[in-house]
């Protein structure tokens, strides 16, 4: 049983947190929404009253945050969580965020003597529930050892993706090619319509051709071929076509960062932007489907 703090308890903390309980650890929890906090406690989390008072004594911190800039503020620039916990303590930042603040909280931690893990995750708020998230850790071998067994009570999966920063490096290439194939899969699909092919055949050809892909076979844009696709649902999320613009904006400024091309990355990330300008950007991003369809020329 180890001692853990958890910051962020929205859609993804909430129920990993919940998850850590039942594994039998000893879960402190904060969230800046009340509601949020309340949620978890109900679910056996110990409620927190800051994030500096759950990270207090913990044997883990972990953070499941919006973005890079929160994740900052809360370990190093406003919280400042790094400096209340003990030399001991691992920090693991389970949130996605940019390589610039990745980088940052890892030399903040090494400036303090700490030991500070990447590790983001997939599976979205099903695999947050159900306990089947993949984990992508990045840092120090031994520590990340020490962790795998906590990582293991959420999820049913992790992976040594190398030194520091290198899992949120993975979860940007991963993501950055699921929103490219799912563009893809939704042109086929509106290329299939226009020329008359009944979605039936579509479904059945691609998803056990060569243009198979998760975007096909598992989150299929078209509804009723996939019992559990969004699209069955009127396009609930599933994944919102938001935090893909926010994922496919993170790939571009890795490739910025690294000096790698990535025009397919950028032309995804144009048309994500333009689907949430003019549309919900809070439904599942397989809806970029009615986006393509409009297009139409004539
Ligand atoms: P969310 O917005 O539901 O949860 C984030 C929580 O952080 C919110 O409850 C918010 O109130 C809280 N928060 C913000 N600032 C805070 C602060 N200063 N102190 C304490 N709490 C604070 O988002 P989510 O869907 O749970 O996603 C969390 C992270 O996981 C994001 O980085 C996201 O990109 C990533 N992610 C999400 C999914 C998904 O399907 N939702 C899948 C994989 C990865």
């Amino acid at each position: 049983m180890a001692r853990i703090a958890f910051i962020g308890l929205g859609n993804m903390g909430g129920p990993m947190s919940i998850n850590l309980v039942k594994a039998g650890h000893q879960v402190r929890g904060y969230d800046i929404v009340a509601e949020k906090t309340a949620r978890a406690a109900a679910g056996g989390v110990e409620a927190a009253t800051s994030n500096p008072d759950a990270a207090k004594d913990a044997d883990f911190v972990f953070t499941m945050l919006p973005t890079g800039k929160e994740v900052r503020e809360v370990l190093v620039d406003i919280d400042k969580v790094m400096d209340v916990v003990g030399p001991g303590t691992i920090i693991v930042d389970s949130s996605t965020t940019d390589l610039g603040a990745t980088d940052y909280i890892h030399n903040e931690a090494a400036k303090r003597g700490l030991t500070l893990i990447d590790s983001p995750v997939s599976g979205g708020m099903a695999g947050a529930e159900a306990g089947t998230l993949t984990f992508m850790a990045g840092g120090d071998a031994a520590a990340i050892d020490r962790a795998e067994p906590v990582f293991l009570a959420m999820g049913k999966q992790m992976v040594r993706a190398g030194g520091p920063s290198a899992g949120q490096a993975v979860k940007v290439c991963n993501n950055m090619l699921l929103g490219i194939s799912m563009v893809g899969t939704c042109e086929a699909i509106a290329l299939g319509e226009a020329a008359g092919v009944d979605h039936q055949v579509l479904f059945d050809v691609i998803s056990t051709s060569t243009g198979s892909c998760w975007s096909m076979n598992v989150n299929c844009p078209m509804p009723d071929m996939v019992d559990t696709a969004p699209a069955n649902r009127e396009y609930t999320p599933g994944f919102t076509a938001k935090l893909m613009l926010k994922d496919l904006t993170l790939s571009q400024a890795a490739a910025a960062k690294t000096g790698a091309v990535t025009p397919l990355g950028e032309h995804a990330r144009s048309l994500y932007e333009a689907f949430c300008d003019d549309r919900d950007g809070e439904i599942d991003f397989s809806a970029m489907v009615q986006m393509v369809r409009d297009m139409r020329r004539g």
